[in-house]
């Protein structure tokens, strides 16, 4: 296919200690050249960058990749500078000035990567969540996917049915003569084995999406306990409002924090009352929906208060204003810090436990594909009951399989989700 070649900047904009700029497409190296004098075809040099009036613009490490051997599997130049803006905007300018070149659009090398069969779709997902990463958690998951454990997976899964499928069709084919062995118990193997797997992906798409968009963790109690005053101890900021006054947290309010690790949106609800103000009630009906929706829930209890509450198994009650109880009470202070820590402790526990359950599929489109997968396996199964008489219904909701498996690698179909994926990514990725 015949391309243009494209650039831009694959650093942050603003001041730093390099700036990074890529240029992919066949006119890369020559493009770099007119900046940098001759350049190896693949390998890094160290050059003085000049405009086309010969005037310096930086001293530049360049790194050129041979076709076949870069990222996105084109020719590729890289412009390693000084991460000013003045020096970055002036090398843009010089190129843009080349006829040859086009500014790239968001993640238009991330495309042409997978287009080149550099990378598979799932990678290409796990490297925009790998880019928006805030905390381990969510790296090590993306990373998960971007080093291609989806694709393996799927791969296993993809030969695994084509083995099943080429048995039930030598059945089809030698129908009229005799059949070689029973080949159902081989299948039926075959089939429950993928599917326990797939199952156990689809179940885990919803804790992965939880490390990708962060637990929610409710802290919920009477009104004046101290639940805004904990969050602000663990937001380390002055999120929310605390006052004297009773019902002062109408709404819901949020606060995103990086919790051992694991991403976690702290939900600090209108307390737990009947009030008499209309938009108050309003207020606590919202936040008693949210905390219900939540992965969790900390209820704080007043002093003296009966802690026996109905909440979820795992949901965590804690006695609040420690402080004002006999020293040595079990509980937790805003004023002193006292249990804190503890709590931090447990919310990790509970929350690190359910990560646990996370596989490698790690989004709502390939749970969909790991359903129809599923639901076509189901369907073969049943067949198969039905003794030899149903070998074509049988290879037919295989081949429907091996299909939703290639859907969710992007081995098909692509086209229907790349925009989708694309329009999350930066310019110059
Ligand atoms: P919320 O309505 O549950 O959010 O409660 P706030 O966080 O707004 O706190 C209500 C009042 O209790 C404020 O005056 C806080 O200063 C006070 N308070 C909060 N936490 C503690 C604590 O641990 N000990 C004591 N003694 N007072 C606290």
């Amino acid at each position: 296919m015949l391309r243009d070649t494209i650039f831009a900047q694959a650093t942050a904009p603003g001041r730093a200690g390099l700036a990074v700029i890529r240029i992919s497409g066949p006119d890369a190296r020559c493009a770099a050249e007119a900046l940098s004098g001759r350049l190896p075809s693949h390998g890094r040099s160290v050059r003085t960058l000049r405009d086309r009036d010969g005037e310096i613009l930086d001293e530049a490490l360049v790194l050129t990749f041979a076709e076949g051997r870069s990222s996105t599997g084109e020719i590729v130049a890289e412009l390693h500078l000084h991460g000013s803006t003045a020096v970055v905007s002036a090398v843009l300018r010089v190129l843009a000035e080349d006829s040859r070149l086009r500014m790239a659009d968001p993640g238009e090398f991330t495309r042409r990567a997978l287009e080149n069969g550099r990378l598979d779709l799932a990678q290409v997902e796990g490297l925009a969540d790998l880019i928006d990463a805030e905390t381990e958690a969510q790296r090590r998951q993306a990373l998960r996917v971007f080093s291609g454990k989806l694709k393996d997976l799927a791969d296993g899964w993809r030969g695994s049915l084509l083995r099943a499928m080429a048995l039930i069709e030598a059945t089809i084919d030698f129908a009229d003569e005799e059949v070689p062995a029973d080949v159902s118990d081989e299948v039926s193997a075959l089939i429950i084995e993928v599917r326990q797997e797939m199952w156990k992906e689809s179940a885990g798409v919803a804790v992965a999406e939880r490390i990708r968009d962060g637990f929610e963790v409710a802290i919920i109690g009477r009104p004046n306990v101290g639940k805004s005053s904990l969050l602000n101890i663990l937001a380390g900021r002055e999120a929310a409002i605390t006052s004297e006054m009773a019902g002062t947290t109408r709404d819901v309010i949020e606060v995103r924090l990086d919790l051992e690790g694991l991403p976690v949106t702290l939900l600090d609800t209108a307390g737990l009352r009947e009030a008499e103000d209309a938009l108050e009630n309003i207020g606590i009906a919202k936040g008693r929906t949210r905390a219900k929706m939540a992965d969790l829930r900390v209820y704080i209890a007043e002093p003296g208060e009966d802690t026996e509450v109905d909440l979820e198994p795992e949901d965590i009650v804690v006695q609040g204003k420690a402080d004002l109880l006999p020293p040595g009470t079990p509980g937790l202070s805003a004023r002193t810090g006292a249990g804190i820590d503890q709590l931090v402790d447990r919310i990790g526990r509970v929350l690190r436990g359910r990560a646990a359950a996370a596989g490698t599929a790690m989004r709502a489109r390939h749970r969909m594909a790991l359903d129809r997968a599923i639901g076509g396996l189901d369907r073969a199964m049943a067949a198969m009951v039905d003794g030899s008489d149903s070998a074509d219904i049988v290879a037919e909701e295989l081949r429907g399989a091996v299909r939703a498996v290639d859907m969710m690698v992007g081995r098909i179909d692509v086209e229907d989700v790349l925009g989708e994926i694309f329009a999350s990514f930066c310019v110059g990725k």
